[in-house]
């Protein structure tokens, strides 16, 4: 799933190609009767006044909050995308062959199998278009009215973000104490707490803090928190740095795979000895239904 470092690799890439252009049209084959009366554009009578707010309007910028994308327009209105597992915006030609969505190119990155699977499209003056691929179509989009942003169910319950100023090592380890008796790993995870991090980055946030990912929040000390801290924002900005992770399907607006999945020492490294050379080997575990991967020697439990 994308977390900080691909979601801000995305909207940077939005600012980069999509900033002042308009939008001519939308067109989507989400639809879903568990989403019926919902408000997510998987609702086909949501999608027709999605429709409405969007067509005419332009793309003013793209910003992120916590791992969702926000697409602010000219109009007033913000086009909330969350990617869950598999989804991405890229920008290119594309053509509808009475089916579905393919690229105008016959060779290049859009063309990855990744990148097929499009299930929302904005069709802009320029010609081409910001296309959104979905394998498993679990994404959720929908509009709001931009100075609402803090009325929104999705967003008003998100904790700091590890990029902004306000990010300091009090209110990191004041956000996680919040939990006392949970697990570190999920805590890392839980939105609320801190914004952006998912299974990836917090399994190699622990490594590089060598802390054990079913360590009690409470019992960690101070020392380990403080590393945790130290490798928390650093190991983001590599993850941006290196254009994202591809472990998955995540792709940039080009259709192009990042590079931070070569740059892993725990995340799905299971059975390979650790990096640091102490003879340890990188397990995976099950902690909170998520899968764990750490140094079974330089990891401590606490
Ligand atoms: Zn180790």
């Amino acid at each position: 799933m994308p977390e900080l470092p691909e979601v801000q690799t995305t909207v940077d890439g939005i600012n980069a190609e999509v900033k002042g252009k308009k939008i001519t049209d939308v067109w989507t084959d989400y639809n879903s009767l568990f989403h019926a009366k919902k408000d997510n554009i998987k609702n086909p009578e949501y999608f027709a006044h999605f429709k409405k707010d969007v067509v005419g309007a332009t793309i003013k910028r793209a910003s992120r909050a916590g791992k969702n994308v926000l697409i602010h327009l000219s109009n007033g209105k913000t086009i909330l995308t969350h990617m869950k597992m598999t989804g991405h915006y890229m920008y290119g030609e594309y053509f509808f062959n009475g089916t579905m969505w393919k690229p105008v190119p016959k060779s290049g990155p859009l063309l990855d199998p990744y990148n097929r699977h499009i299930h929302l499209i904005f069709s802009l003056a320029d010609g081409r278009h910001l296309a959104f691929a979905d394998l498993r179509k679990f994404a959720k989009v929908f509009i709001f009215d931009t100075d609402s942003e803090k009325r929104i169910e999705d967003l008003m319950h998100l904790g700091p973000d590890p990029l902004s100023q306000e990010f300091s090592y009090t209110l990191f380890r004041e956000q996680l104490l919040k939990r006392p008796n949970w697990k570190i790993k999920p805590a890392l995870m839980s939105q609320d707490l801190i914004a952006g991090i998912g299974n990836i980055y917090s399994d190699e946030i622990l490594f590089a803090a060598g802390v054990h990912p079913v360590s009690i929040v409470s019992k960690i000390p101070e020392a380990q928190f403080k590393k945790m801290f130290k490798t928390t924002v650093p190991l983001l900005k590599k993850g941006i740095d290196f254009g994202g992770d591809s472990d998955s399907d995540y792709r940039n607006i080009h259709g192009e795979p990042g590079k931070f999945q070569n740059k892993h020492n725990a995340y799905r490294k299971t059975g390979e000895p650790c990096p640091k050379r102490d003879g340890g080997t990188i397990t995976r575990l099950m902690v909170a239904s998520r899968s764990a991967h750490f140094c079974d020697r330089h990891q401590i439990k606490y």
